[in-house]
């Protein structure tokens, strides 16, 4: 099914609540992050255009920084590997878990590992994956998938948790968030003193000290470690920022932007394993570098979009991601940003998620809120471009053919004698308009009146 259509069918089939709560969480987010940049900054937009102009450069200079941050790992005392593509990150997660007789993990909220299919690979090869993210890990229970990049069950309500908690054996039926939280606490607790393997993604990656960060609400991501003796963080190489120094401005970034807060509950500097004095901690640090085609992304004419520090603010003020939800976007990426990234990160597969880009009124609004300045309307449309000129059938479908449009546009004289000639579209039945994409579209509406040539008469009359 093509994109639009998906949307549309999805906005106009969502369950009115989870529709509002969709609504309401998208739009109180935007509001709380307008709010907490505008009283703490005089010129956010500044920041914003130094965040974008630091991430630029670390990807216009990714071979030197990720050098750097191999080294820097190394000298921590971390073990750090390269993954060309999602089978060889899953094969090396799963080697590292047999070469330490690992049979159990504990994994923290990664949108990586959501790309690459980790759980699933993991589980079908014996080993146990329990997601510590409260979020995921309802997700998980439901073999459902995230449908916003920050908040992943934005569309599920507390009735339905409480369902799937009573059917985990997790307690009797009992929709009070308290109490939900307190029962995934409790039966969490045990995973983490159990497991053998810690498995985190990365939000930020210091190439001048060689440190992950990571940041989160919930306190998870360090439980993942702390009595774990190996920790496996899989990190896409657009992660990297040059120095410690530059972590301050993203860290004020990302939790402004995405919930509205002036920084995330829990902010993790890991750097390797524990030494020798250190009575906690991993015995073994393992960074797992993931190009899986960022390499070819970064090669195209799309390259901004790896600046993307993974906030959600262009979901929260999308108008399309706030009536549709991002399980429409068929995409690990839903919103603004699925629909440039996803369909790049497909690579011979970008025909089928070619239509992706037209998910989008163009409003800029995306822009505007982007902690890293990506210009994503303009991405929009370059993606729109390469699906034209690849031939993508799904992206081409029911677009008009605007050749005729682009000829009565410059040819002045034809253009005017359009406009005075257009009160006759009054006169024709809509069902015998002509044009198939035009049919298509009064489906769904009704055809305006024509009213064209007004103007020019009344600004003729005038001079
Ligand atoms: S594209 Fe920008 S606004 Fe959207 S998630 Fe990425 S960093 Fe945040």
């Amino acid at each position: 099914m093509k994109t639009q259509q998906q949307i549309d069918r999805t906005a106009r089939d969502l369950d009115p609540e989870v529709h509002d709560s969709n609504f309401m969480g998208a739009k109180l987010k935007s509001e709380r992050r307008y709010a907490t940049l505008h009283r703490d900054y005089d010129d956010p937009d500044k920041l914003r255009e130094t965040a974008g102009l630091i991430k630029q450069h670390t990807l216009e200079h990714l071979d030197t920084y990720l050098a750097q941050a191999e080294a820097s790992f190394q000298r921590n005392g971390a073990t750090v590997h390269f993954a060309v593509d999602d089978d060889a990150v899953n094969a090396k997660v799963l080697s590292i878990m047999n070469e330490n007789n690992a049979k159990s993990v504990v994994k923290s909220k990664s949108m990586l590992t959501e790309e690459t299919h980790m759980l699933k690979y993991l589980e079908e090869n014996g080993k146990e994956v329990v997601e510590t993210d409260l979020g995921e890990f309802i997700l998980q229970i439901d073999n459902d998938h995230p449908s916003h990049i920050v908040t992943p069950i934005v569309h599920k309500n507390r009735r339905g948790i409480a369902k799937s908690f009573e059917r985990e054996g997790l307690g009797d039926y009992n929709d009070d968030p308290e109490t939900i939280t307190r029962r995934a606490r409790k039966h969490l607790r045990q995973k983490y003193i159990d497991a053998d393997v810690g498995l985190t993604g990365g939000n930020f990656v210091s190439a001048e000290s060689g440190r992950v960060v990571l940041v989160t609400n919930e306190g998870n991501a360090r439980f993942c470690m702390a009595a774990n003796k190996i920790h496996i963080a899989v990190i896409g190489i657009e992660k990297l920022v040059p120095t410690d120094r530059d972590l301050g401005l993203f860290l004020n970034l990302i939790g402004r932007s995405g919930t509205g807060q002036q920084l995330t509950v829990y902010n993790q500097f890991i750097a390797g394993p524990k030494s020798k004095d250190q009575p906690h901690g991993p015995e073994q640090t393992h960074i797992i570098f993931v190009d899986n085609r960022r390499t070819e992304v970064l090669a195209s004419d799309c390259r901004e979009i790896l600046r993307c520090i993974r906030c959600g603010a262009c979901l929260n003020v999308c108008p399309i991601y706030r009536q549709s939800g991002g399980h429409a976007y068929r995409s690990v990426y839903p919103g603004p940003v699925g629909a440039v990234l996803s369909p790049l990160l497909a690579g011979n597969r970008f025909p089928e998620l070619a239509d992706l880009p037209k998910a989008s009124s163009l409003c800029g609004a995306c822009n505007e809120v982007c902690p890293v300045n990506i210009p994503i309307p303009d991405l929009l449309l370059r993606l729109r471009d390469k699906a034209k000129r690849e031939g993508a059938k799904v992206a081409m479908k029911g677009t008009p053919n605007l050749a005729m449009w682009a000829t009565l546009c410059s040819q002045p004289t034809m253009w005017k004698t359009a406009l005075s000639m257009g009160h006759t579209m009054n006169y024709i039945p809509t069902e015998l308009v002509p044009h198939p994409s035009a049919k298509s579209w009064q489906g769904a509406r009704k055809l305006p009146k024509f009213q064209g040539g007004e103007f020019r008469k009344w600004f003729k009359n005038r001079k």
